[in-house]
């Protein structure tokens, strides 16, 4: 149980692989990939051993509340809980999807929003003295808040909205978007964004929660972007390789101990964004 350990969620591939790999690299103590699919994550930790790399499997499914009860179950009881949690994993329907807007944002929501949160529900707990989360985030939640009607704008920026409030408020989005009514209620047309708007605010609720209940633990919860990232996710115009894509939140991750911020922040560049 001495060990400290490193789980990110989606690291088969893209930015959750490069993560992965640069935590094998620098942080001091066992690396989890996980991944919803066994056989994908399988694969990936094979190319990584294969290039020199010391790393380990879990799976992990965000729309599988069973398979995240089983992982935390796995970490407390081989380790005791664990020191860095980066919620990575996530998905988004292309721009050209003729999907109805409803049906994208119950299954955008589901995964990167309510899966998110199942695994924070989860893994929170668990996090040691001294723990790092990321949330993998994205600068499309930013715009998207802009563009939500001012009283919206105004919760999710305030310091006592809840974790109760604001999960009500995504289940609303998704009620509405199913009967078309999301806009004249003040939501923008952006499923992915919304469930961004949601990661973020969620970060900032636990970051609070966590000051309050384990002052003395100083663990750091934090959003952030990844910028535009050549991936499956956002194609291959994107200007930025995965490794580059690694680089704020593995700088998030590995937070130096005794170091007391950026907690509760959207960070992207190594650097706190205007919420
Ligand atoms: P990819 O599509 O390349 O990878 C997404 C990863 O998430 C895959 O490993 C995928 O697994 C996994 N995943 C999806 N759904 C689930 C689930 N239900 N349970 C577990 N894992 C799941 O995307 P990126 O690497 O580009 O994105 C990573 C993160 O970065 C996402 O949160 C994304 O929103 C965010 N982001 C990306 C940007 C970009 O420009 N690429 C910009 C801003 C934010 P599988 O292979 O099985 O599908």
């Amino acid at each position: 149980m001495s060990s400290k350990v490193a789980v990110v969620t989606g690291g088969n591939k893209g930015i959750g692989l490069a993560i992965v790999r640069a935590l094998c690299e620098q942080f001091r103590g066992d690396v989890y990939l996980t991944a919803r699919n066994e056989g994908r994550g399988q694969e990936a930790v094979a190319a990584l051993s294969d290039g020199g790399l010391k790393v380990n499997f879990h799976q992990l499914d965000l729309d599988d509340v069973a398979s995240i009860a089983a992982a935390a179950d796995f970490f407390k009881h081989k380790y005791g809980g664990v020191d860095v949690l980066v919620n990575n994993a996530g998905i988004a329907f292309k721009v050209a999807d003729t999907t109805p807007f409803g049906v994208q944002a119950d299954v955008t929501l589901r995964t990167n929003y309510f899966g998110t949160r199942d695994v924070l529900t989860h893994f929170l707990p668990l996090v040691k003295a001294g723990g790092r989360v990321v949330n993998v985030s994205s600068a499309v939640g930013v715009h998207s808040l802009k563009m939500c009607s001012p009283p919206l704008r105004e919760r999710f920026r305030s310091d006592d909205i809840t974790e109760d409030e604001l999960t009500a408020l995504m289940r609303r989005f998704v009620e509405l978007a199913r009967q078309g009514q999301h806009k004249q209620e003040g939501w923008p047309e952006m499923a992915y964004g919304v469930s961004k708007i949601g990661v973020t605010t969620l970060s900032m609720i636990h970051a609070r929660r966590l000051s309050k209940e384990r002052p003395g633990d100083q663990i750091l919860v934090n959003a952030c972007c990844p910028g535009w990232v050549r991936t499956d996710m956002a194609g291959p115009k994107a200007p930025k390789t995965p490794e580059e894509g690694a680089v704020t939140p593995v700088f998030l991750a590995l937070l130096p101990a005794g170091a007391t911020e950026p907690h509760g922040k959207f960070v992207s560049d190594k650097t706190v964004q205007a919420w």
